[in-house]
């Protein structure tokens, strides 16, 4: 049986296995996916402190794989599908094996939400897609920071970039607005979502209006994010809000925590899920 077991190995899943690790506590990590969570896939990572000037997604989760690597922690790839609280353990299935645990911290994150018009194509990143987004006419859905910053990024690749987001103004910091009204191929429609598709090089919006190439349109979408929360649903004293769970870091449930973005919160960035990592990996440490 393991100390600690941390699901999820985004920021704040890292954070608390530095620090437990350096407490002397057995942990293990288990990871659906690749170390870095959603910020691993963003052009740019912005604002955080220590972070070099063009610091893409890739770098930043590289970092922290190498972190763990000369650390000695142990992550496995597998995906948790339930948590069961026993007496005075944690009985966690995953997609290959079971483990059990003396302590668990929940550090699962968020996932990007899905465009719900199903005939349309859409992709969320486009790091990584520069030639496919040269000289493309590309549609990012959304108006917040995310999807003004992905936007800026497609800007430089594509021919011209149309930002569709149903609020009567952009939602994003200064700094973006500031980048795409100097922006000489971005377009914002504002007070409009994107309704249908005409034909791969014509997409329909909601006031009627059509965006329309010669080419294929390449659509992007970035409006939000639901908690990685599912598997927590055999756990009793749960309440969710909007798929985030309302819980302090440390839970209700005897020696559950919960770190990062899963957590309801009024601000979801790096140093905050780091913040709740750090505090989740201590405390879970001196309760064992
Ligand atoms: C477009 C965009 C741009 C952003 N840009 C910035 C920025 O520039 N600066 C900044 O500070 N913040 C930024 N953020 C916010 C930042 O990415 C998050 O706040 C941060 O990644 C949260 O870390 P986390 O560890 O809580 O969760 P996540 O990063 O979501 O990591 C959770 C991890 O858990 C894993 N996981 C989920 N479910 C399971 C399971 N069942 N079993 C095993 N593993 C599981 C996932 O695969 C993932 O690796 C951005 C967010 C978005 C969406």
């Amino acid at each position: 049986m393991k100390d600690i077991i941390i699901i999820g190995a985004g920021p704040s899943g890292v954070s608390a296995a530095l620090y437990a690790k350096a407490r002397g506590k057995d942990i293990l990590i288990l990871e659906k996916e690749q170390i870095g969570g959603i910020i691993g896939h963003v052009s740019k990572v912005s604002h955080y402190a220590s972070v070099d000037k063009n610091e893409t997604g890739e770098s930043f989760r590289k970092k922290l794989e190498a972190q763990l690597k000369y650390s000695n922690i142990e992550v496995v790839y597998e995906k948790a599908i339930s948590i069961k609280k026993e007496t005075d353990k944690f009985i966690i299935v995953t997609d290959k094996d079971t483990y059990e645990a003396k302590k668990v911290i929940y550090a699962a994150g968020s996932k990007l939400k899905e465009l719900e018009v199903d005939e349309i194509k859409s992709y969320h990143w486009p790091f990584g897609k520069e030639d496919l987004l040269k000289d493309k006419l590309v549609i990012i859905n959304g108006g917040s920071d995310g999807a003004a910053k992905e936007g800026l990024y497609i800007s430089k690749f594509a021919r011209e970039v149309h930002i569709v987001q149903d609020k009567d103004k952009l939602l994003c910091i200064d700094e973006f607005k500031k980048k795409i009204e100097d922006s000489s191929n971005i377009i914002v429609h504002t007070s409009e979502k994107i309704v249908s598709k005409v034909s791969n090089s014509e997409i329909k919006l909601s006031s009627g209006k059509t965006i329309k190439d010669k080419d294929e349109i390449l659509v992007f979408v970035q409006i939000g994010q639901s908690g990685n929360s599912d598997i927590l649903k055999n756990l009793e004293n749960f309440d969710l809000e909007n798929s985030f769970v309302k819980t302090d870091i440390e839970s209700t449930i005897d020696g559950l925590f919960f770190a990062g973005d899963i957590r309801v919160k009024s601000v979801r960035q790096v140093s905050t899920a780091v913040c709740d990592g750090t505090i989740a990996g201590i405390k879970a440490s001196q309760s064992l």
